[in-house]
């Protein structure tokens, strides 16, 4: 684990040094949470939004996308119920003055035993060697069951506080954070306040305040803008069900833990589809979608192994059937995305609160219905990280030298070829510019002149570019180049009128839609 988190912290800094992400107003030494994209970052960030457009609205004859305000009405987070219940439950160290998710805290007491467990059963498994029964173990050994038994019973105990009748619990998750003996890891003392329940939205006000200024709420997610424009563009594009709707969008959530770089921002985006569809018919396109996702996800090419679906026990009071696709992280198996069959709840609150009617007219049986809704949700900035820890690499070469690479896939690269001239005389920077010149309509490249050529490779696969041109003397007698891969290093030499045929069709995200059907 130790390693892993290791690894973590390299992948930040590298994030950092080349350009991809940095710390929001860094000279200022930044703001909790909150972070920039940089010349790299953004390049790769809206290739992930290209794609997941792309395999949505245009691979799809019946999904539109539309782009609504950040700002809306107030009553839209009454309607969604986002006003009374989405919160977070929190408690003060009083030495410390640091707060806490008290849902966390337990959490992370009952991962404890957790690691405890394991942490006997390794030891035991290295003691015995290959006579080792592992399930035979874990119910014989003393210790084991003692802190599985205690494990258990802290488990069943948090469940009961958060599923609790009238709502959480609040008193009652404090008094296991007492009896746990928890500590605040900060000033080691367990001087906690009570247990609050915390809104996540961000509040601002529209108008003057003098006359009549009314709160807004910067949106948390984006699906809202969705349901809110259903008649709209229901109308307007004539749409028959299903169909759907998708946006891409910032979301504002003031989190209270926010740790794990930009896997939990308090500013972020989303990639949102609610897919409209006859009452009955849901749980039919939920099993849909979560295989069309999960393939939009393995096509990326990092491996099945690396991703699972977390079906929910508990669904919110709204929904009838919800899962995750999580990925493998440095830091363990974590949500990138979710998909929920919402039921009719959005709509009918909708019309409820706004006193529309908002309603499907079915041309086929002759009736109004109130379609029911799956929605697939994903992070955009979870999906750059996602992708980031899985390509980033410190590869041992044969020469004993260690190089950072980058293997991302190509399609999403933010520069797709690098051209360089062997050096900057006869002609060669000239040859290099005239073959950008040329490329540049059809894909992002880069000139680089400076410093030896190994250091310019180095550069680039740290950047993850997936292929580097060189122009040598050899260039000005037969207009041939060498070309370089990222991945195997292999070079090879190819007519600067084929560059574009052989490039162009790895690196476009075509290539990466022509996989999904
Ligand atoms: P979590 O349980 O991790 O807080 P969530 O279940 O609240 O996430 P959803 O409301 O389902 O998340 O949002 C859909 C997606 O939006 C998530 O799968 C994630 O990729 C992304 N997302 C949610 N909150 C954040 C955040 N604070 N920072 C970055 N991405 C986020």
């Amino acid at each position: 684990m130790a390693q892993q988190e290791d690894v973590f912290k390299k992948i930040v800094s590298h994030c950092k040094e080349y350009g991809f992400v940095f710390p929001s107003s860094d000279i200022y030494d930044g703001l909790g949470a909150v972070y920039d994209y940089g010349q790299n970052g953004v390049e790769l960030k809206n290739n992930i939004k290209q794609y997941w457009w792309q395999s949505m609205v245009l691979l799809h004859e019946n999904i539109v996308g539309i782009d609504a305000a950040i700002f809306m009405h107030p009553t839209t987070w009454k309607a969604s119920g986002h006003v009374d219940a989405f919160n977070d439950p929190l408690i003060d160290n009083r030495d410390s003055k640091k707060r806490y998710r008290a849902d966390v805290l337990i959490e992370e007491q009952i991962a404890k035993y957790d690691d405890k467990i394991e942490k006997e059963v390794e030891k035991a498994r290295k003691r015995f060697g290959d006579s080792f029964d592992e399930a035979k173990y874990r119910e014989t050994s003393e210790r084991v069951r003692e802190t599985q038994e205690k494990r258990d019973a802290l488990h069943e105990r948090y469940q009961q506080v958060m599923n609790a009748p009238g709502g959480i619990d609040l008193e009652g998750m404090k008094q296991i954070i007492l009896d746990e003996e928890i500590v605040c890891p900060i000033s080691g003392t367990r001087n906690w306040t009570d247990v609050r329940q915390f809104n996540l939205m961000f509040k601002t006000e529209v108008g003057a305040a003098a006359e009549g200024a009314s709160t807004i709420y910067l949106r948390p997610e984006t699906a809202q803008g969705i349901f809110v424009n259903y008649l709209n563009v229901q109308k307007t594009g004539r749409m028959k069900l299903p169909f759907g709707i998708a946006q891409i969008g910032k979301a504002f959530r003031n989190e209270i833990v926010a740790r794990q770089f930009i896997f939990r921002m308090r500013e972020f985006e989303q990639m949102e589809m609610q897919f409209f569809v006859k009452p009955g018919t849901e749980l039919e396109w939920f099993s849909k979608w979560k295989e069309t996702r999960m393939k939009w996800h393995q096509n990326l090419g990092f491996g099945a192994e690396n991703y699972r679906f977390h079906d929910h026990d508990k669904l919110a009071h709204y929904a009838n059937a919800a899962t995750d696709i999580e990925f493998r992280m440095p830091f363990g198996f974590k949500e990138v995305e979710g998909i929920h069959s919402r039921t009719n709840f959005d709509l009918s609150s909708h019309a409820k609160y706004s006193g529309k009617k908002i309603e499907y007219f079915d041309p086929e049986t002759n009736e109004s219905y109130t379609p029911f809704v799956i929605e697939t949700s994903i992070g955009v900035d979870r999906m750059f990280l996602s992708i980031m820890c899985h390509s980033f690499e410190e590869q041992k070469l044969d020469n004993g030298e260690t190089r950072t690479v980058l293997h991302l896939p190509a399609a999403l690269a933010p520069v797709k070829l690098a051209v360089f001239p062997l050096t900057k005389k006869d002609g060669m920077p000239e040859k290099a510019q005239e073959i950008i010149n040329e490329l540049r309509f059809h894909f992002n490249c880069k000139y680089e002149e400076k410093d030896q050529i190994g250091k310019r490779y180095r550069r680039m696969d740290a950047i993850g570019c997936p292929y580097c041109v060189t122009v040598d003397q050899q260039t000005m007698q037969d207009d041939t180049v060498t070309l370089r891969d990222r991945d195997t290093m292999e070079q090879r030499r190819v007519k600067i009128s084929e560059l574009r045929g052989i490039i162009e069709d790895q690196v476009s995200i075509t290539s990466l839609l022509k996989r999904l059907l």
